[in-house]
């Protein structure tokens, strides 16, 4: 079989060069040609014509909407985004409409979906296309990858989605797919691993209808090609997968030595005056970032958020650093266990009462406020503040 190099296109920078260099069909997958990839393309597309799932931004060209969709998407299910898309959409319908707001409301509106450096970064997505491009999305792949929290992935859905470029995707449902194509057996984490994927996956993406066959080859993932007991007997394509051909599918992709999470122990004080609770606003440059919560203190193990006080402190001797107020701790009346990146957190949260001076933000705060409890889910909350005011109010 000969090898027949593809067309190349948008060859004028190193990189998009580099990017439509991939290895001849045979290299990837063996005794396999050109003709061997358009059959599997239309597998394929077929299929997803077929079964594709009807979700919000499905079919949209729109590259704002897009991008807006893909950041959501990024470690979230697509159950969880759908109310947020269109909710978030309905507050900025545009890229100018995101620009111009109040980080607070993006936050807000963002509230719930988690990785909010996500959020900030669409919001610096926007002000640069705003600032650098006249508000009008770019169309060129050094321009997206420019923009803020753009990485390859979310380039090449933004251009194959909104521009038909024939950009290669590799995220999470891809990356599983393509493993068990070539029956990759080594830990996807690894950066050859990475590479060799990449490379597939530029293979595999067509010059023309690169938007329908990415979406397609995630739709795969998603519906077929699942994490475990992958449904092979209904798979469009498992006559060209070589780990079906191996009965391997199920023992890929290969899992990394799992690292066990680390140990956190946060304290906070619920500190109530008359009908009002002390809330607190983070400042910049932490994690939380512009998110209100009751004063919080760090007691041992690693310190993600960025919450010690320079030593150990008990928490009526923190409240008093963070607010200036000086109040009564009563014993835990709840305790919430929650995940940060690596860390697993347990949040002891105690009644306090106040008994004297006036709140002022101490070390990594902005601001201090009392609020009526009714009032408090206005500002943006992280959820373990969420969930410890739904306990509070008997919900949680
Ligand atoms: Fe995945 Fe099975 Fe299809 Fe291979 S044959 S791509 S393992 S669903």
């Amino acid at each position: 079989m000969g090898r027949k190099k593809l067309p190349q296109v948008d060859a004028d920078t190193p990189e998009r060069k580099e990017e439509r260099q991939h290895p001849a069909i045979e290299d990837l997958f063996p005794d396999r040609d050109e003709e061997w990839l358009g059959r599997v393309r239309g597998h394929l597309v077929d299929w997803y014509r077929g079964a594709a799932r009807s979700l919000p931004w499905r079919g949209d060209r729109d590259p704002y909407r897009i991008l807006v969709s893909e950041m959501m998407l990024v470690q979230t299910t697509v159950a969880a985004v759908v109310p947020y898309f269109a909710r978030f959409l309905g507050r900025f319908p545009t890229v100018a409409d995101l620009a111009s707001a109040d980080e607070g409301d993006v936050l807000k509106a963002w509230e719930g979906l988690g990785y909010y450096r996500r959020a900030r970064q669409l919001q610096a997505a926007a002000r640069s296309i705003v600032a650098d491009h006249g508000g009008v999305f770019p169309d060129d792949p050094d321009a997206i990858r420019a923009l803020p929290g753009v990485g390859r992935y979310i380039a090449g859905a933004v251009l194959s989605f909104a521009f038909d470029r024939p950009a290669p995707i590799v995220e999470a449902n891809t990356r599983r797919v393509l493993a068990r194509w070539l029956a990759w057996g080594e830990d996807l984490k690894l950066p050859r691993s990475q590479t060799r994927l990449w490379e597939a996956a530029g293979r595999l993406v067509p010059e023309v209808g690169a938007g329908t066959f990415n979406q397609a080859f995630m739709e795969l993932g998603a519906l077929i090609c699942v994490p475990r007991a992958p449904l092979c007997l209904v798979c469009p394509v498992a006559g060209e997968c070589q780990a079906r051909a191996l009965g391997i599918q199920d023992r890929i992709p290969v899992a990394g030595p799992k690292v066990p999470p680390m140990e956190v122990i946060e304290a906070c004080a619920v500190i109530a005056r008359a009908d009002k609770l002390l809330i607190v606003k983070r400042g910049p440059g932490r994690l939380w970032e512009h998110f209100w919560e009751f004063p919080t203190i760090h007691v041992a193990g690693p310190d993600p958020a960025g919450r010690s006080l320079g030593g150990p402190v008990d928490l009526a001797e923190g409240v008093r650093r963070l607010t200036g107020l000086g109040a009564a701790i009563g014993p835990p009346a709840t305790t919430l266990r929650f995940g940060v990146t690596t860390h697993r957190v347990t949040l002891a949260a105690h009644p306090a009462t106040w008994i004297e001076g006036e709140p002022s933000p101490g070390p990594g705060l902005v601001a201090a406020a009392w609020e009526p409890v009714g009032a408090i889910g206005r500002h943006p909350l992280g959820s373990a503040t969420r969930k410890l005011l739904a306990r509070l109010a008997g919900g949680g």
